[in-house]
């Protein structure tokens, strides 16, 4: 590789950045510094941050500066990195953009936090969200929105929408968010990074703040396929404290990064254009298509019928969980809580009634309902049965395909204040993200193109544990097209 002279080192991927800090030709507190200027400069249009850890992340860089010194670096080693703010850092804020934690510092690191630190990484901040991952805008923050660095008047996606917008902007070089619905996915495609959330059991949970606990997974933003790969060399694998971590082998994503996919078989799943889709959007994705066919792919079309029942699984499930996971916010054991209660049933009422947002109670809502007694079979037990057709569809179709292609989300990124007032809408937004989930298979949101200088994002998937295939085929793409280097504007 040739940089001559290095460019603006906040835009460097993570294998360029390791490649300059590795032959010293650039240390990590430069790196670092120039970051933070960019957060300076930036910050106040997109608000990507829920907090900014500079003073943290100058002393690590030193740190990783001496490690560079020593030869014993790994690609990760110094670089720059904003972690969505419902994964625990030890000593840090840690808020999910709720009034309910808006205090929390927790005493431990996150699994994926210890991970990551053994390669000394470089905290610049927690990245802003949806309130505890609800959402897909990232206005439902309690913080306020984060703005998407394509057009600020625009939502960058949520609920990973802080993480997303910092890494399309230059405010860190890669990230770490959450999946339970398309929240890395969606908001990648969005601000134009690649977003992979991973099979479910492949990254530990352990330390991630609970939405629904059998869809969670977090997974890496990051500004090309190669960056994802070494991130995902770094967080993967088992962990005994995840009971739901499967004690799988990792492999070396970076090995199945061939730009080559002739005869690959790839399905294009018809359900997935959904009525209602932009017509800006189908294009821009059928146009990927027939370049992934130019590449030597055959192109077949398949249906997937069930898709159409997995938002409404998607609702009654993920509320259900998410109505369990927060009844441990009671104001006693973490967290927001209200002080001149009357009584014990007071105290807990007036904690929940203020330390929650407006979307969140309404999950909590729709849970509780769905799950009460005479309700849980109409509801929790079909939507179970849903979940089960939903994945058979998959398997089948993975009998006949190597991937299937679709878009990530069936529009442009919308204009801040369009959807917030309608739940369903803002639900709509991941209706090609969110079966992904549910079948607990592997997806990838790639950089495809732009509508009126609006980024699209295309979705690969394959069966469980196909990263490697996943990666390949994004990697191939990327290679032949060039999106991914688009940068916005600001
Ligand atoms: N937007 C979806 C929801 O609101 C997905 C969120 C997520 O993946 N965390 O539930």
């Amino acid at each position: 590789m040739n940089f001559e002279p290095v460019m603006n080192p906040y835009d460097l991927t993570i294998a360029e950045a390791s490649h300059l800090l590795k032959s010293r030709r650039i240390s990590s507190v430069e790196l670092t510094r120039a970051v933070l200027d960019r957060v300076s400069s930036v910050e106040g249009k997109l608000h990507a941050f829920v907090t900014v850890t500079e003073n943290l992340a100058l002393s690590q860089a030193e740190k990783a500066d001496s490690r560079l010194s020593s030869g014993d670096a790994t690609p990760l080693t110094g670089i720059p990195v904003i972690i969505k703010d419902n994964i625990c850092t030890r000593g840090i804020l840690t808020t999910c953009s709720s009034q309910m934690l808006r205090n929390f510092v927790p005493p431990y690191d996150a699994t994926v936090m210890e991970k990551l630190n053994s390669h000394d990484i470089v905290l610049v901040g927690k990245g802003n969200m949806d309130e505890f991952a609800m959402g897909s805008s990232n206005e439902y923050s309690t913080f306020g929105p984060t703005r998407n660095p394509w057009d600020t008047e625009r939502v960058p996606g949520g609920s990973s929408g802080g993480p997303a917008a910092g890494v399309a902007a230059g405010e860190a070089v890669y990230a770490l968010g959450s999946d339970t619905g398309g929240s890395v996915r969606q908001p990648a495609g969005f601000c134009s990074v690649v977003g992979l959330k991973p099979t479910y059991g492949r990254v530990s949970r352990y330390g991630l703040v609970a939405f629904a606990s059998s869809l969670d997974q977090i997974g890496p933003l990051a500004r090309d396929v190669t960056d994802a790969a070494l991130v995902m060399n770094a967080i993967a694998g088992h962990d005994p404290r995840d009971a739901t971590s499967v004690p799988h082998p990792t492999p070396d994503y970076t090995r199945s990064l061939i730009p080559e996919i002739k005869g690959l078989r790839l399905g294009i799943p018809k359900e997935y254009f959904v009525e209602g889709m932009e017509a800006g959007v189908k294009q821009v994705i059928q146009t990927a298509i027939s370049r992934l066919e130019e590449m030597g792919a055959t192109i077949e079309e398949v249906s997937l019928p069930s898709m159409k029942y997995a938002l409404s699984a998607y609702y009654i499930i993920a509320p259900s969980e998410a109505s369990a996971n927060l009844a441990r916010y009671d104001g006693v054991k973490y967290g927001f809580s209200v002080q001149d209660a009357e009584n014990m049933w007071d105290a807990l009422e007036k904690t929940r009634q203020y330390g929650f947002g407006i979307e969140v109670k309404r999950r909590i809502m729709l849970g509780t309902h769905a799950l009460s007694s005479g309700y849980y079979d109409a509801y929790y037990l079909k939507a179970q049965k849903v979940r089960t057709l939903i994945r058979q569809e998959f398997n089948q179709a993975f009998e006949r395909f190597d991937a299937l292609i679709t878009p990530t989300s069936p529009t442009v990124p919308f204009k801040i204040g369009e959807k917030v007032e309608d739940p369903l809408q803002m639900y709509l937004s991941d209706v090609c993200t969110l079966p992904i989930n549910i079948a607990g298979i592997p997806g990838i949101s790639i950089p495809a193109g732009f509508v009126n200088g609006l980024p699209v994002g295309m979705q690969i998937l394959a069966k469980p544990f196909a990263e490697e295939m996943i990666l390949r085929i994004a990697f191939a793409y990327e290679q032949a097209t060039g999106w991914h280097k688009q940068r916005p504007p600001i």
